[in-house]
């Protein structure tokens, strides 16, 4: 039976939790997630409760992964609707940390992952990925998980907290966890709710654009240059002007490649009026 998770906002009573919970023998997966929770968090949610004992999920809307001029204060917060969709699954401890507290007044030490913090979203969100990087390693500190469960929604992101964790020693363990799209193919995704309906239905072309890549490199294009091209047509015939980038990488080195082959990323981000949508599929 399901009850309603345990809200826990003082950072040393989390802290007190998970050394208990340890101690005890138990182990923990981690959720970090900015609320606003739809069905793609959820997955993850339902993801970290077969990988551990204990499911502990963080709401906490990061303002310095947020650039000057994005959405920072329009973001969703509704906390108490999260938690009550959180009550339906197995979690234990919702975490919902005050700004204060994770960023007091001096706050002065951040995480750099460098180079693959610089390409793609990061040319467009400048510190954003150091604003990231920087507050998972604070939750990953208080909360010491066993592992955590990130969505390849965000690949960048992903592949940012798996080096980080690789290069700093960091006993976790990082569980990819696959997108959640509409019937439409448009990934869920918090800033979604942005959309005017006219704006949604266009957005769901730019998963077609890349399974149209995708398929075209199965059937045997590999020229990087001529996928991204297709794509890039695709989007602009279904209306989709604002590209910030539609890229093809190394899958996890993220590195700029001529010759696409399987395991590659293919990245794009877009704007459809004042909402940014970023989405990927692996070749
Ligand atoms: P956010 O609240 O946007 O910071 O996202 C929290 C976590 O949920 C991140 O690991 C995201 O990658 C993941 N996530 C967001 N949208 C989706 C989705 N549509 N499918 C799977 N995971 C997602």
């Amino acid at each position: 039976m399901n009850s309603s998770p345990r809200q826990i906002s003082s950072v040393g009573e989390m802290q007190r939790f998970s050394l208990d919970a340890r101690s005890k023998g138990h182990k923990i997966s981690f959720v970090p997630t900015m609320g606003a929770l739809h069905e793609g968090h959820l997955s993850l949610v339902r993801t970290a409760s077969e990988r551990a004992d204990l499911v502990v999920v963080s709401i906490f809307v990061n303002p310095i992964q947020f650039a000057e001029g994005e959405d920072y204060d329009k973001y969703t917060r509704d906390i108490e609707g999260d938690i009550q969709k959180l009550s339906d699954l197995n979690v234990d401890v919702v975490f919902t940390p005050e700004l204060n507290d994770i960023l007091p007044p001096g706050h002065k030490s951040y995480v750099e992952v460098t180079g693959l913090q610089d390409c793609l979203c990061g040319v467009f969100r400048p510190g954003h990925f150091r604003g990231v990087a920087t507050i998972v390693l604070k939750l990953f500190n208080i909360i010491v998980p066993d592992n955590a469960v990130f969505g390849e929604k965000d690949y960048q992101q992903l592949k940012i907290i798996q080096k980080m964790v690789n290069d700093l020693n960091l006993d976790i363990g990082i569980i990819p966890a696959p997108i959640v799209r509409e019937d439409s193919g448009l990934a869920l995704s918090s800033r979604n709710c942005y959309l005017t309906g006219e704006q949604h239905k266009r957005a769901g072309s730019i998963s077609t654009a890349l399974g149209r890549i995708k398929k075209i490199f199965e059937d045997g294009t590999t020229d990087v240059e001529k996928l991204v091209e297709i794509g890039v047509k695709i989007l602009k015939e279904k209306g989709i002007d604002d590209i910030d980038y539609l890229e093809i990488r190394d899958g996890n080195s993220l590195e700029e490649i001529n010759s696409a082959s399987r395991g590659n990323i293919v990245a794009v981000a877009v704007r459809l009026g004042n909402t940014r949508l970023i989405d990927n599929i692996k070749l």
